[in-house]
């Protein structure tokens, strides 16, 4: 089948993958660094409070932050150590929020590895109990880990009408230079799949279809294969390589032919779509008790020395991480938590990893356009290319300018809360107009008067 005949969404673009720069980098395990910073929010839903005060001494997966809200999910420490203050510190997207930070204990830090050679194609999900499984991904803090961030107990939660038929795992990683999932899929294998196993018991789903972009032919080539090992009913779909594949309702669009309604959520239409590494930690969790403190991710970029896939412990400065792939060439100009069309550049290197961060991305100037780097913006020449490429099927112009003439009630009417904020139209417009920043600044002006958020 070729490329263009393959399952996809209408719209998108193809920004260059630049995935090469790791993609046969295998996930390496870093030391435990000497201090981390514990965010105490890294989810959507209730901040966690913490359950240690300073000077405390702390054991690997231990709890060190929670909170009784439902949708909620603990944190735990990565290090044994002692607790040498609770304070602000960076986070990738809130700004400033409260942080346990630890100091590692030098002599015993506590080390982690990967446990991938616990799974094999033997695996049985019938060993535990549905009760058993959702009480195992509550208790080690397992979060949305392909981004979002949304708490894994409440989405698995099998007493929802309608019933959740159907498990779509989002294996595309759509993001260019990103390869943490794609490394899980290959070294990982066994892990991922039972933690499939493990999501569709709890869930009561009974179909599970694997969406896989068709730029990944190894990591099709090695499911494949695993899949007819260990769970040979699980579907596994080569999808067109387009970015955003991987966004939740472009994926159930290509794959299912399905349109969630606007403004809905998938479980609205009985579905439940699941990221590649969080099935890897509910394995980990359920079947060997061990809370979410460490995550696989991918440093890349031409602004970085030595790029490559890494295990990391939560709560590792970012500054660490970098000065282990030998630092910032030159060159770099933009440090990016995320990929390059969805990621949040920070300024602050000591920021903290939090369970969501799948990638640190060091951009070169060469690599931001000389238009966009200067920030050369002309006026909109009315070509509609943003028109042709939103996979939201919105009209990315006109809520851009309702926003910026301070029309948020017409930007609403135009469907402003239904944009993913995929940067598509930002990409392809040739007058350089930050559409999707635009947009994104109207949502959050929007929040603060409907007072959903503080100003
Ligand atoms: S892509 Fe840019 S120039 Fe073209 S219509 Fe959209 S905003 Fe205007
Ligand atoms: S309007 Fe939103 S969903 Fe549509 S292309 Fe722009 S960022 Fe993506």
């Amino acid at each position: 089948m070729s490329s263009s005949t393959k399952k996809s969404f209408p719209g998108g673009v193809h920004p260059a993958d630049q995935k090469e720069l790791t993609a046969d980098s295998a996930i390496q395990q870093i030391a435990p660094p000497k201090q981390v910073a514990i965010l105490l929010s890294q989810h959507i839903g209730a901040p966690n409070h913490p359950t240690v005060k300073k000077r405390d001494t702390v054991e690997i997966g231990q709890v060190i932050g929670t909170t009784d809200a439902f949708v909620s999910s603990p944190v735990h420490s990565p290090v044994n150590g002692t607790v040498k203050d609770i304070a602000l510190r960076s986070h990738p997207v809130l700004g400033r929020t409260e942080a346990i930070v630890i100091d590692t204990d030098e002599e015993n830090p506590g080390i982690k590895t990967p446990v991938a050679d616990r799974f094999d194609a033997s695996f049985d999900e019938n060993k535990f109990t549905a009760q058993q499984i959702g009480d195992a991904i509550k208790n080690a803090g397992i979060v949305g880990m392909g981004g979002a961030g949304f708490p894994t107990r409440v989405k698995v939660e099998p007493d929802t009408e309608p019933k959740k038929h159907t498990m779509l795992i989002n294996a595309c990683e759509c993001e260019p230079y990103i390869t943490c999932d794609y490394r899980v899929m290959l070294e990982w294998t066994y892990q991922f799949i039972a933690g499939i196993k493990l999501a569709k018991k709890i869930s009561g789903c009974k179909r599970v279809c694997i969406g896989v972009e068709d730029n990944k032919t190894e990591a099709l080539q090695v499911l494949k294969e695993a899949i007819e090992k260990a769970s040979p009913d699980f579907e596994l779909i080569p999808l067109q390589t387009k970015y955003p594949q991987g966004g939740e309702k472009q994926l159930i669009k290509a794959v299912l032919d399905q349109d969630v309604p606007l403004g809905g959520i998938p479980p609205q239409i009985g579905l439940l779509v699941m990221n590649v590494a969080t099935c890897a930690a509910i394995a980990e969790a359920v079947v060997l008790d061990q809370p979410l403190t460490h995550r696989a991710l991918t440093v890349t970029g031409h602004g970085i020395n030595s790029p490559g896939n890494f295990y990391v412990p939560i709560g590792t400065p970012i500054q660490e991480i970098i000065d282990l792939c030998g630092g910032l060439k030159d060159s770099a100009v933009k440090v990016i938590l995320g990929g390059p069309m969805m990621g949040f550049a920070v300024g602050d290197l000591s920021t903290p990893v939090t369970k969501t961060c799948g990638s640190i991305l060091v951009l070169s100037k060469d690599e931001i356009s000389k238009a966009k780097f200067e920030r050369k913006q002309t006026p909109c020449i009315r070509c509609g290319r943003c028109l042709e490429v939103c996979p939201a099927n919105i009209n990315p112009t006109k809520i851009a300018h309702s926003v910026k003439h301070n029309m948020l009630d017409l930007a609403e009417q135009y469907h402003m809360a239904a944009c993913i904020e995929c940067g598509c139209c930002s990409y392809i417009c040739p007058a350089n107009i930050e559409i999707t920043g635009h947009i994104k600044t109207g949502k959050v002006l929007k929040a603060r008067q409907q007072k959903k958020m503080p100003k």
